[in-house]
């Protein structure tokens, strides 16, 4: 059961589609799903690092989440800080897309966020 756990996410996200697919979940349910499965992909879904080195190479020691790097004080919060700087979100891009591993986590981030907003207007319009 160890290994459920770290990947919990794949299995909401996984509900997550399923909820607007068949719409069997009402619009708090699905973003309170989406709000967590968001989460984990940025902030605990085992990823590559993905920081950039100073040879420009990427790190590819585990981590967790898209905005997390590994444990190296540098990486920590390189990619949390390039989402806020100009220029950033094209040298974090590559990072995002190094494997199919990546791929995956990082539409499966923007998924979720697209779905708690959907869900958001959804409660706002009174939609069921
Ligand atoms: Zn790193």
């Amino acid at each position: 059961m160890k290994g459920i756990g770290k990947y919990w996410g794949y299995l909401a996200f996984i509900l997550l589609i399923m909820g607007w697919w068949t719409r069997a979940m009402g619009p708090t349910a699905l973003i309170v799903v989406s709000v967590l499965v968001a989460l984990y992909f940025l902030f605990q879904a085992p990823v590559w690092c993905a920081a950039i080195n100073r040879d420009g190479t990427l790190c590819r020691n585990n981590s967790s989440g898209l905005l997390l790097g590994c444990s190296m004080r540098q990486h920590k919060f390189q990619k949390l800080k390039m989402t806020f700087v100009r220029h950033g979100w094209r040298r974090m891009n590559r990072g995002l897309w190094a494997s199919p591993r990546e791929c995956l986590t990082t539409i499966g981030a923007v998924v979720a966020i697209f779905s708690t907003l959907a869900g958001t207007v959804m409660q706002m319009l009174g939609m069921k």
